[in-house]
């Protein structure tokens, strides 16, 4: 018995990283046109975050040939690359990848808003508030999930969900869009709906997959944008392509393009929105990848990719930064996770 269950414990992740899979992409979405620079002094009155969780380059291409060798991220004029390494370990977790992102310092896996020697850090959404600006979350997984957890609690673990939850209730966004229905009481769920512009929590868990979600991601942020744009100060949006991660820990190549050509979208609705509004920047990254996936084989013609994954889990590799508006020249070359967040800062004129 002892001998079947090492031979299956040594065999079966043999087994499922040494398939590859074959994506075929049945009609491609149309990328909009890349956004001309604005000067570089003026200053981003707006501020769009998107973060593809588990998103590496990989992901990107994978999309990209799928969608026929073109998508709205890869349009995007400047780019660079953001290494993941957190506090405690050399390859990251959610929580301490968001918590770099939102806080601008490095974590200890599992933990979120908290820097190496504990302390509270304060997020781009809370000095972007503070600053007068509307802020807002739109995500695909749970709100309470560690990527926008990172963004408004403070907490040694990620899966406090009842803290976390009421972290976000008192955390003052303007928009709160995401699965999660089931982590909050009825009475949290009536303060978040009186003191938000927009509040949406589509599922009792996590959004569905892509392939069962529709629009819901680029609507939503749509949504967003519409909201948000009202405050004269200017805001402080989040979006989180959140499943990218969890089809990429299952080692489903399909479902992996499928959730990244979704995340290509909303930022495709971003960069549509900023054509009416150049005061904004916009920076696409992500907090780590996740399956350690490469690409084998493709048609960027009929729109295919073969993939194949070598980890069920996070990979250390640096992950690619994307960024258009004003200030997006700051963000080229390769760069610590935590110097994002003073980026974005210095980008909208704010201090810490
Ligand atoms: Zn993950």
């Amino acid at each position: 018995m002892k001998r079947i269950l090492l031979l299956a414990s040594v065999v079966l992740p043999w087994y499922a990283s040494s398939c590859s899979e074959l994506y075929a992409r049945e009609r491609a979405h149309e990328p909009v046109a890349p956004v001309e620079q604005p000067a570089a002094a003026r200053k981003a009155r707006n501020v769009v975050l998107m973060i593809g969780d588990g998103m590496g380059a990989e992901h990107v291409w994978a999309a990209w040939l799928s969608n026929k060798g073109a998508l709205n991220i890869t349009n995007l004029p400047v780019t660079g690359f953001s290494i993941t390494t957190c506090a405690s370990h050399a390859i990251t977790d959610s929580a301490a990848g968001g918590t770099a992102i939102a806080c601008g310092c490095k974590a200890i896996k599992g933990q979120l808003g908290l820097d190496a020697a504990g302390t509270p850090n304060d997020s781009l959404a809370v000095q972007m508030r503070r600053a007068g600006k509307s802020t807002g979350i739109v995500v695909t997984k749970t709100v309470t999930d560690a990527t926008p957890a990172a963004f408004y609690a403070h907490n040694t673990s990620r899966y406090n969900t009842a803290a976390i939850a009421e972290a976000l209730v008192g955390a003052g966004f303007d928009v709160v869009a995401g699965g999660g229905a089931g982590d909050f009481t009825a009475e949290q769920k009536e303060k978040l709906q009186k003191s938000t512009r927009l509040f949406e929590l589509a599922a009792e868990k996590h959004c569905p997959p892509a392939s069962e979600r529709g629009d819901w991601l680029p609507e939503r942020v749509k949504m967003a944008l519409d909201v948000l744009e009202q405050d004269a100060d200017g805001f402080f949006l989040m979006v989180e392509g959140s499943r990218i991660d969890e089809s990429a820990h299952a080692n489903d190549f399909p479902e992996t393009v499928r959730e990244t050509l979704d995340f290509d979208r909303a930022v495709g609705v971003v960069l549509k929105w900023m054509k009416k509004h150049p005061d904004t920047l916009l920076v696409v990254t992500a907090d780590h990848q996740t399956g350690g996936l490469s690409l084998l084989g493709g048609n960027k013609e009929k729109g295919e990719v073969q993939g194949k994954f070598s980890t069920f889990h996070h990979s250390g590799v640096a992950v690619p930064v994307y960024a258009a508006g004003p200030g997006a020249e700051c963000f080229t070359g390769v760069q610590e996770n935590t110097a994002l967040a003073p980026k974005i800062r210095a980008a909208a004129g704010i201090k810490p």
